[in-house]
């Protein structure tokens, strides 16, 4: 049997808070808290049912009321593909759906699932049936698919109505308690109906709001009836799409709720698209969602549930007082967290891993991976790897660990190790844990990054066997000094100044006299001489768009400039491409896109057109060059050199992580560094065996073919 040890002591929490821990009805339902895991999406789906049942298994232990699946798909004739979500196209998909309830109800909570039909936001790769949708229009996709939806009819919209219908009771049947009608967010038919944007009919299902609201009705009265005496059934529907009165706004979602009142049996309110509902911490406060959603408790008297990113006890205590929420929604905070309802009971403020809001969460689903978190390394390693939250396996040895660096990697790892029961030496060079999060959360829009930090650090004010030491870069000799057995060096990497990346493998020529900065000399308070600024983005995430808009801020004239067709193109998977692009507009920052840069002249950059080779050459006075980075690795490649020396000094073995091992996300960072505490002193995995668990479809028996 494993030896866990689960962290953390209770204390008092405040009166005030306890009104987060009424208990709420829900129909027939009632729910133990005021803590609402909204719908997500993670990349696992159909693929990895039991890794995603034990990851909403960890939600209900951390104390949520509520757990939703994502998005299922509830007919083959509407599928996201290449997104993975859940599906119930047939009985044979009730068993996975059903693992997910059993986990979610082994804790106390309530299981909900989120029933789509996507209609004209899926192109159907994988079943190839025609989309449909409320009228004939391209498919709706994040892709510009060369697909059209085409026009139901009357036939298909009774089928359609049939068919939700039966998924509603497989979605029984799998133990489900809050059965969603899906109409929010532009990702479903029942939004399409909604809006005018998509809905052109003339007949009683378009024009008038009655009529584009006759679905959304007729479809959760059916539901109620078929289950309402068991299961509770929600409406999720998106109060704004932000687009003025061209798309569905605010007081008209409020006439079209005004109209169904009481009929579900909760409001689930959100924006729409996707990208305006979670939008990042560089784009949006906590609560950005508060002023659409401040009057719909007034418009029924069934619960409203309402995201925001919410990780601020009192706001939420506020929204419940006010009237506005009778739950909390939350998708990443839930992530970040699982135990944010729990450690909030206990009183366990200084425990909470509050989301940064950077979407990597998302790019699980935008990539098809499962989904893992800048915050919290154990997202989807649940069961894949048996990682937990907030329990660790008792140290196997006693001995020490000397960890090198305090950036995320090594932060991750002390505390990880140190909750195993390790003793642990953390030298840091600098004067303040946190590396790289400390310098890029000074950067525009990024403040909230330095909770990467803050929440580890919290960690180690509690654990008495974690010594960081500062002002200590260590050498060589200093390591084999200590001669603490185990060493991990976690000492981050730097931004090249040469201009190799994506584009460029071998350094760029860089005439005598030019000016050239990297984001690491940027971020050290270097700011080029002169006006013109070219910044040459080929790290492609959120840097080089971050360069920009810093030199605009400080009065530069700027001209961003990258090989893709974009501005900071990996963003698409963290939803904040189009927001990054209009903010760079904003500021006044020429974008020039399909353009590599060639060479670097003191007075100007020269470029190529990436399609033709063309060259054309820009003024400059400096280039801020937003590549590569190299892993500073200088400590591991010496120590690994004099390895005869270990035994002597009392090594057993060196180990880089993170950006000294290969740079990347923050969220690689965190990712290694629990790796490596979670692995010390445990068997590796057999001859031939991976060091994760994964699940395999089961092949159909050849006579059934
Ligand atoms: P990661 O993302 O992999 O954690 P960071 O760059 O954020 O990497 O953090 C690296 C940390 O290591 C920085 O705080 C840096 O000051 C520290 N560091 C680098 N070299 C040494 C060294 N030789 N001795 C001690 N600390 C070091
Ligand atoms: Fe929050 Fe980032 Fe984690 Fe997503 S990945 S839950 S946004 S910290």
């Amino acid at each position: 049997m494993e030896d866990w040890i689960a962290w953390g002591q209770p204390q008092a929490r405040p009166a005030r808070y306890d009104v987060l821990f009424e208990p709420v009805k829900i129909g027939p339902l009632t729910a133990r808290n005021r803590f609402y895991q909204v719908p997500h999406c993670n990349g696992m789906g159909y693929r990895d049912p039991t890794a995603l049942a034990h990851m909403r298994g960890i939600k209900a232990e951390g104390g949520w009321a509520v757990i939703c699946t994502e998005q299922v798909e509830l007919h083959h004739t509407s599928e996201i593909t290449p997104f993975i979500e859940l599906r119930l196209w047939d009985d044979r998909d009730i068993p996975a759906l059903a693992r997910m309830a059993d986990k979610i109800h082994e804790h106390g909570a309530l299981a909900g699932i989120e029933l789509a039909y996507n209609g004209m936001n899926g192109s159907n790769l994988y079943s190839r049936e025609v989309p449909m949708g409320p009228g004939h229009l391209p498919v709706a996709t994040f892709t510009y698919d060369p697909v059209q939806a085409r026009q139901m009819n009357k036939q298909d919209i009774r089928n359609l109505r049939t068919w939700h219908l039966q998924a509603v009771k497989r979605a029984k049947t799998a133990g489900f308690d809050l059965i969603y009608v899906y109409a929010a967010h532009a990702l479903g038919f029942l939004h399409h109906f909604l809006s005018r944007r998509y809905n052109h009919r003339i007949d009683e299902y378009g024009g008038s709001l009655e009529n584009r609201v006759r679905l959304l009705r007729e479809i959760t009265e059916e539901t109620k009836a078929a289950v309402g005496d068991t299961c509770a059934v929600p409406i999720r529907i998106s109060v704004d799409e932000l687009l003025g009165e061209g798309g569905l706004y605010k007081e008209e979602v409020e006439d079209m709720i005004g109209l169904l009142g009481d009929i579900p049996d909760l409001w689930d309110v959100t924006l729409a698209g996707w990208e305006n509902d979670s939008q990042t911490s560089r784009f949006a406060e906590e609560g950005v969602q508060e002023p659409f959603i401040a009057n719909i408790r007034k418009l029924t008297s069934k619960p409203v549930v309402g995201v925001g990113r919410y990780t601020s006890v009192d706001r939420m205590v506020s929204l419940v007082n006010k009237g506005i929420l009778d739950m909390i929604g939350a998708a990443r905070p839930s992530i970040a967290d699982p135990f944010l309802p729990n450690k909030i009971a206990e009183g366990r403020f200084d425990d909470i891993r509050e989301c940064i809001g950077c979407n990597i969460c998302v790019s699980g689903d935008f990539t098809q991976s499962p989904i893992r978190c800048t915050q919290n390394p154990t997202m989807a390693e649940e069961w894949r790897k048996g990682w937990h939250p907030e329990k660790v396996r008792r140290h196997k040895t006693d001995k020490p660990v000397l960890i090198i660096g305090g950036g995320p990697a090594g932060l991750e790892a002390a505390q990880t190790l140190g909750k195993r029961g390790y003793e642990v030496t953390l030298a840091e060079a600098g004067t303040e844990l946190g590396g790289r999060v400390l310098k890029e959360a000074r950067l525009p829009g990024l403040s909230a990054w330095v909770r990467v930090a803050d929440y580890r650090k919290m960690q180690l004010h509690q654990l008495p066997n974690v010594t960081p030491y500062f002002d200590s870069r260590l050498s060589a000799d200093d390591v084999l000094g200590f001669g603490i057995p185990r060493v991990v060096i976690a000492t981050g990497a730097t931004w090249r100044a040469d201009g190799v990346g994506h584009f460029h493998t071998l350094p760029v020529p860089i005439a005598d006299g030019a000016q050239v900065l990297s984001p690491g000399m940027v971020m050290d308070g270097q700011r080029p001489i002169g006006r013109q600024v070219v910044v040459w983005d080929d790290d492609h995430y959120y840097m080089g768009g971050i360069m920009a808009e810093l030199m605009a801020d400080k009065g530069y004239q700027v001209t961003y400039v990258t090989p893709a067709s974009e501005a900071s193109t990996w963003t698409r998977n963290t939803l904040e491409q189009h927001a990054i692009q209009r903010r760079l507009l904003e500021k006044g920052i020429v974008i020039r896109t399909a353009l590599a840069l060639s060479d670097i002249a003191p007075d100007s950059v020269g470029m190529s057109c990436v399609y033709t080779g063309r060259r054309h050459e820009l003024a400059a006075d400096a280039v801020v060059l937003v590549t590569a980075r190299l892993p500073n690795d200088a400590l591991s490649v010496e120590l690994e050199e004099r390895q005869a020396e270990w035994a002597d000094a009392g090594i057993e073995s060196v180990t880089a992580i993170g950006d000294a091992l290969a740079p990347a996300t923050i969220a690689h960072a965190t990712y290694a560094g629990r790796r490596y505490a979670e692995e010390l002193d445990e068997a590796p995995p057999a001859e031939g065996e991976l060091p994760f668990k994964r699940e395999i479809t089961g092949l159909v028996p050849l006579d059934t073919l």
